[in-house]
């Protein structure tokens, strides 16, 4: 059974997420503090951290620095709506992804499923795709071979940047893409923050695949924090 860590100081919101975590069949432990839940991660028996920023007794940021430092087990950022700064940084610095305060437990399961899909992923516990170099989802396919694009069975011309773009987000599906990772991915380091190049990639992206752009039902914006491959 896949244990889940709950390091938050709102016993109330911790309590919600135990509760919920629980339901859904996992093993729980929870804690207030940053320190006993950094021993607690590291342990080795923790499948996926959700990590509070504002601890009283240690940075929730330093905690996910020294996690990282020795693990890269899924860690997900409970977060105030005002802290979108922070999120960012979180999230370049190794977290996974963001949950805002408050949420429901409906999207805790969403966000959780796919942070262990991704790192089940990685460390091959499930078939890599990558193995066949065919990308599909949601009626778009990658074929990483012949480097062709199809959106329902029909052939849609991408740039090679488009292209580097579509199949980052169909290799990531559900998964909140950073504009740091997402440039650094296609362009590699040194790119830094050109937001703006990367915006207009993703508007010609979009106009390519989306029947409405203005209304993605593929890649949508994560204002402040970058872009999500919607799941459905
Ligand atoms: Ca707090």
């Amino acid at each position: 059974m896949e244990q889940i860590l709950v390091i938050e100081d709102d016993i109330q919101i911790q309590n919600f997420m135990l509760y919920a975590l629980e339901t859904a069949g996992f093993s729980v432990q929870g804690t207030a503090k940053g320190k006993e839940g950094l021993a607690l991660a590291l342990r080795g028996d923790i499948s996926l951290v959700l990590l509070d920023l504002g601890l009283p007794d240690m940075d929730g940021m330093d905690v996910l620095r020294r996690l990282r430092e020795n693990s890269d087990i899924p860690v997900i950022i409970v977060s105030a709506r005002d802290q979108d700064k922070e999120k960012v940084t979180a999230l370049d610095e190794g977290a996974d992804d963001y949950l805002t305060k408050p949420f429901s437990a409906t999207e805790l399961m969403a966000r959780i499923r796919v942070a262990l899909r991704h790192y089940n992923k990685m460390i091959g516990k499930e078939k890599k795709e990558e193995d066949d170099g065919i990308y599909e989802f949601r009626g778009l396919k990658i074929d990483n071979f012949s480097h062709m694009a199809y959106k329902d069975g029909i052939e849609i011309h991408l740039t090679p940047l488009e292209y580097q773009l579509l199949l980052l987000f169909i290799k990531n599906p559900g998964k909140v893409m950073t504009y740091r990772t997402i440039l650094k991915t296609i362009w590699g380091e040194g790119y830094g923050e050109d937001t703006q190049v990367l915006r207009s990639i993703m508007a010609s992206t979009r106009r390519k695949i989306e029947e409405n752009p203005a209304k993605p039902k593929y890649i949508e914006t994560e204002i402040g924090i970058g872009y999500r491959m919607k799941e459905s």
